[in-house]
């Protein structure tokens, strides 16, 4: 399916008709939600309109080197002077999924969602909700053109960072012909490409090798083999020294198992809710499982959080995907 040409005039026409935006990705934000942040603010820039990029907590350290990163306000740390009434949400499955960044909206905000979960409910008041995308960075290289702005190193570099860490490096079922041909053009702008996967997809620090071995240490699977997980608690976190940008990939090790159907991985939060990451090799649609506890994500890779203790979450959710398959 093509990106509707009508949707993606609306989409530049909210940008165009108005001024002094906010923009937010989801909580806990990835490459894709930091890049399509930097992307919306780029084009901003461009522009030459007002904004402010904002997001409930901190910036991934890997992607500290991107175009304006550190302009990003941690609201975990900062506030900011006022409220929006124009409000740009990139990469965010549903509404919730903004966190606190809400608080700096207007009651009477207007809202331009762009994103590419095909569990988006379609909350704002402009939708540009691509499901094929594979990531929201590919949506915005077409917002971009569109908006007539011509890309430099800096915005190619953003969009590129999108794509690759939602594609899992172009090796997800999500790389289609179009995702290697808008690489093949970002890559012309001078994109370093082999640059960005080892400081995004193989580097690793010392604390995150300690979680994913603790991680490891208490995988866990069904009888039959087909369902495995992972978990994590705040005490490994402190224990490993790692943070929770460290736990990034750690999904992919159940998954990867010859045989299993649906990797997981469980992080207490707080101690009364639990955080679940599903990957599915093909036969299971773990965004439906996950949207049948609040959550959403993709077809292969989806997510929710649950309230309970950590045994009540995994029994509760691994009966559901046993039902699945
Ligand atoms: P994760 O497991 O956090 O890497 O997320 C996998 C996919 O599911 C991503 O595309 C997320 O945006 C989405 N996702 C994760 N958690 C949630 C949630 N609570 N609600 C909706 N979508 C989610
Ligand atoms: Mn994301
Ligand atoms: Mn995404």
């Amino acid at each position: 399916m093509q990106i509707s040409e009508q949707e993606l005039q609306s989409a530049v026409d909210f940008i165009k008709e108005h001024d002094d935006f906010l923009i937010v990705s989801h909580v806990q934000p990835d490459g894709d939600a930091v890049s399509s942040t930097l992307a919306v603010g780029w084009l901003l820039s461009c522009l030459g309109k007002k904004y402010a990029m904002v997001n409930e907590g901190p910036i991934p350290r890997r992607m500290s080197y991107l175009w304006h990163a550190d302009k990003i306000v941690d609201l975990s740390k900062e506030s900011l002077p006022h409220t929006y009434k124009h409000v740009i949400c990139v990469d965010c499955a549903d509404f919730k999924r903004v966190g606190t960044t809400r608080e700096y909206f207007d009651g009477d905000a207007l809202l331009l969602n762009i994103d590419h979960h095909p569990t988006n409910d379609g909350y704002g008041s402009v939708n540009l909700i691509v499901p094929d995308a594979a990531a929201t960075a590919e949506i915005l290289f077409d917002v971009l053109e569109c908006a007539g702005v011509e890309l430099d190193k800096d915005a190619a570099t953003a969009i590129y960072t999108g794509i690759l860490t939602d594609t899992g490096g172009f090796r997800y079922s999500n790389t289609s012909p179009k995702v290697m041909s808008i690489a093949s053009r970002l890559l012309e702008y001078g994109v370093d490409g082999p640059w960005l996967s080892e400081q995004l997809l193989e580097q690793m620090t010392y604390p995150q090798l300690r979680i994913l071995t603790k991680a490891l240490n208490k995988l866990e699977c069904t009888e039959d083999g087909k369902i495995s997980w992972v978990s994590i608690t705040d005490e490994d976190l402190a224990e490993a020294g790692a943070i929770h940008e460290d736990l990034e990939g750690i999904v992919n090790y159940p998954r990867n198992i010859s045989g299993v159907e649906v990797g997981m991985l469980f992080k207490v939060i707080n101690g009364n809710a639990v955080k679940v990451s599903m990957r599915s090799a093909g036969k299971v649609n773990v965004a439906a499982v996950a949207q049948s506890f609040g959550g959403g994500g993709h077809v292969r890779a989806a997510g929710a959080r649950l309230e309970g203790t950590l045994s009540e979450v995994v029994a509760a959710v691994v009966e559901r995907v046993k039902q699945e398959l």
